[in-house]
């Protein structure tokens, strides 16, 4: 089983009637509803109002995958929660940011820029272009597919080199974009995927949920066993004993108890 949390701010699908229209339970539950075919998944959403009690430090130990989905109240999110979100990240879990979470506290704190990007309203059609069909988060997928209505998202994307580039975008207005971006941070995996604009109907299409779906599965951490190890700030082996006889040499300023045996 593998468990998953999907974090909405949920204003938006609030505050206005249009957007209450196309998402009426709210981006998370849309986007719960679709990935719950896979019954190998336990899934939770968590908004804005619920806060740390719904994501605190032993919530999110275990969890698998974090979706994040944010907009207009960045600001908002505390610094407890995104610390550790950012400490999970780097033990191994996954992690998915959409479309605005680019301007996230937890997204520019792990990419540790501002995550800048040019932007324009205009219900354009998007085209999506598969840079590597043989990369599982691009599995199912034809060469490119199409948004009728998005938002525009343009460069400079003012992130750091990915790992790699899974998406390109083109928008009607001819602006092009680098739309799904893979990360790592420690032992965890970060995909950003541009589509979502609120006010379009983008987590219904089939193609966008075959994305998500497929990129659950590969963010999601690989060897559980691993994560104890990296819980602590300061690894329990962070001065061992040496393998080999060694004789010591020089002065030291160490810590004291930092003595050789
Ligand atoms: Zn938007």
């Amino acid at each position: 089983m593998t468990k998953i949390i999907i974090w909405n701010e949920y204003i938006h699908e609030i505050e206005n009637s249009d957007v209450k229209k196309i998402y009426p339970n709210g981006i998370h539950n849309c986007i719960k509803d679709f990935l719950s075919n896979d019954t190998n998944l336990k899934i939770e959403t968590v908004t804005l109002e619920d806060g740390e009690s719904r994501l605190n430090k032993e919530i999110l130990k275990e969890c698998s995958v974090l979706i994040w989905w944010g907009h207009k109240a960045h600001e908002k999110v505390s610094n407890n929660i995104v610390d550790n979100v950012q400490r999970r990240v780097l033990e191994g879990m996954g992690l998915i940011v959409l479309h605005s979470g680019h301007h996230s506290k937890i997204f520019q704190r792990l990419m540790g820029t501002n995550c800048n990007l040019t932007w324009r309203e205009f219900g354009e059609k998007e085209r999506i272009w598969v840079c590597n069909p043989g990369h599982p988060i691009c599995e199912g997928l034809d060469p490119y597919f199409e948004l009728e209505m998005e938002e525009m998202y343009g460069e400079p994307f003012q992130v750091p080199s990915p790992d790699e580039t899974i998406f390109t975008s083109w928008f009607e207005g001819g602006e092009t974009f680098r739309s799904g971006l893979l990360y790592k941070r420690g032992n965890g995996q970060i995909f950003y995927f541009r589509p979502g604009h609120e006010a379009y109907p983008t987590y219904y299409n089939k193609n966008i949920q075959r994305v998500i779906k497929n990129a659950v599965n590969f963010v999601k951490p690989k060897n559980d066993s691993l994560w104890e190890d990296i819980h602590s700030p300061t690894p329990k082996s962070n001065r061992p004993q040496p393998i080999e006889k060694i004789i010591k040499k020089g002065i030291s300023v160490e810590h004291p108890t930092n003595k050789i045996k």
